[in-house]
């Protein structure tokens, strides 16, 4: 048993190395879905400045006035992606390592 516990893992490096890569090397997720290597950040030429999404933060990383674009805190945000589902307006995005973001429409 001790001679084939790694084959799962070898096996993914074999099939799945450029993610290993992404991660490892570049501290990058190709999924944006690794909460060490996200951030959510508010699109200001898209935000309404409706609120909605400061209102629902659980963590209250999201301030800003009213009809004024919003804008998160990092360091209190707890990465739970609550911003991008209640933003009516797409106006949140997700961005890892080089900075690509993906939306939720992406
Ligand atoms: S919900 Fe969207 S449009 Fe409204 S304040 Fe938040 S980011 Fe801006
Ligand atoms: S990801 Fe969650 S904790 Fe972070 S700003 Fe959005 S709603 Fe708040």
């Amino acid at each position: 048993m001790g001679q084939t516990a790694p084959n799962p893992v070898l096996t993914t490096i074999k099939f799945f190395r450029e993610e290993y890569e992404a991660h490892i090397l570049h501290k990058y997720c190709p999924a944006k879905k690794c909460k060490a290597l996200i951030s959510y950040e508010v699109l200001t030429d898209k935000c309404k400045g409706c609120g909605r999404c400061s209102k629902e933060c659980p963590s209250g990383a999201i301030a800003g006035e009213k009809k004024k674009p919003f804008t998160v805190e990092q360091e209190k945000c707890v990465r739970c992606g609550l911003c991008i589902n209640v933003c009516k307006f797409g106006a949140v995005q997700v961005l890892s390592g080089n900075g690509k973001g993906a939306g939720k429409n992406v």
